[in-house]
């Protein structure tokens, strides 16, 4: 049965999918919804909506303006990007600590928002912020609460991937592009769902089983070795609260993850997207790594802004997040670029430097840093996903036993 929904229709079920699938919304809880661009208070309406009438005590938003951002970039005294409104993170932690609260996070941004913009004073504001949001972090990636992440087109960001259409066409183009990915097109998206993540968690438990040792990569400019640790977890999709409640952390979301040993990888990795996140820009770059360490980094587009970030911090010149989506992703055969890490990170297999999430090795919470990181976890302030998967990507896998085996062919899956 072909169904064939008008616009508004599909709004309203990509906000109910939102509510209902990626927050997994329950009946008494607080919903903040975090980072909302002023132009999206039409839909983050519907979504407020959606989520009372699944029962959700009182929904409250924290905007964000990509205007408001550059103008500090370009006006504040230099000394000034310490500074911080910490009653953000305290609204949320106090929201979801004292009221059973969930979060939805939007991710929509103008890319290369601060293109121009001194690289030090980029990284220093990025640094404070993700020292702000550490609090928040350690009960998101704990699981101590729902929460999801999603996007909505602004007409910034439709602009640089639909570059040739008039404005109103750039909009509608990308809001058809998120409603495919989303399987919001679809004539049960909830279903569509269910059945995703029950192929993703197949493969999942595949690779659990299989315990492999190291991963080799080839493609063009990559080729690498990398470390898995002893008691690594894939996981992907979907997740469950210490309470019990289901959510999918991430929507569009493709990808199954662990983390790779901190001191083993080996080799060089190329980019096959752009890196597009946070306002900054970097694209055609290339890490050489020794003993898991990055020893050499050059790009094309923004390498100095990809160094800054790599000295961030120790943890920041290694990786923490290893992921696999395959070629045949819709997001990537949708042959659009979205320069979303949302998106972007879900039409290739990627890897992520910095922060290595805990959940992803047996009692990871249970241990302090230093356990962490003798076990192979890497810690930092950062965590940045870089795309390096293509249909010309082979991924090996090596047993314990030294066997190697085949994990992805030309980008596909090859078990
Ligand atoms: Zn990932
Ligand atoms: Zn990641």
């Amino acid at each position: 049965m072909i169904m064939n929904l008008t616009f508004e229709q599909k709004l309203r079920n990509y906000a109910d999918l939102a509510v209902n699938v990626g927050i997994g919304l329950q009946p008494g809880q607080t919903l903040i919804i975090r980072d909302v661009p002023l132009e999206s208070a039409p839909f983050v309406r519907l979504i407020a909506e959606s989520a009372y009438k699944a029962g959700a005590k009182l929904v409250d938003v924290i905007w964000k303006d990509d205007a408001l951002i550059l103008t500090r970039f370009q006006h504040a005294p230099r000394d000034s990007f310490s500074e911080f409104p910490t009653w953000n993170t305290e609204a949320v932690l106090e929201s979801v600590l004292n009221r059973n609260g969930a979060t939805l996070k939007i991710v929509a941004e103008k890319p290369g928002l601060l293109d121009g913009q001194d690289p030090e004073l980029i990284i220093e504001a990025k640094i404070v912020r993700q020292q702000q949001l550490q609090e928040i972090f350690k009960y998101s990636m704990a699981n101590y609460y729902n929460w999801s992440v999603i996007s909505m087109p602004i007409p910034s960001w439709a602009a640089k991937i639909f570059p040739d259409d008039a404005p109103q066409t750039q909009i509608d183009k990308l809001w058809d592009l998120i409603f495919e990915v989303c399987r919001v097109n679809q004539p049960d998206p909830v279903q569509a769902w269910k059945e995703h993540a029950k192929t993703l968690t197949e493969k999942k438990i595949y690779l659990n089983n299989k315990k492999y040792t190291s991963f080799k990569y080839k493609a063009p400019g990559t080729e690498l070795t990398l470390g898995l640790p002893e008691g690594h977890i894939w996981h992907g999709v979907s997740a469950v609260t210490s309470k019990g409640i289901n959510f999918m952390p991430n929507l569009p979301s493709e990808e199954i993850f662990t983390m790779p040993h901190r001191d083993q990888a080996d080799g060089v990795l190329s980019n096959t997207r752009p890196f597009s996140s946070g306002g900054m820009f970097i694209d055609q770059f290339s890490l050489k790594f020794e003993n898991g360490r990055i020893v050499n980094a050059t790009a094309k587009t923004g390498e100095t802004i990809l160094k800054q970030l790599i000295a961030t911090d120790e943890g920041a010149t290694r990786l923490g997040e290893i992921a696999l989506v395959p070629h045949s992703s819709p997001i990537s055969q949708s042959n659009v670029l979205f320069y979303n890490t949302l998106f972007d990170e879900n039409a290739a297999s990627h890897l992520a430097i910095g922060k290595a999430y805990r959940f992803c090795m047996v009692d990871g919470d249970q241990m302090d840093d230093d356990q962490f990181a003798t076990a192979g976890g890497n810690n930092s302030l950062i965590h940045e996903d870089l795309m390096i998967g293509s249909d010309e990507m082979d991924i090996d896998g090596v047993t314990a036993a030294g066997d190697i085996e085949p994990i992805m062919r030309a980008g596909e899956w090859a078990f």
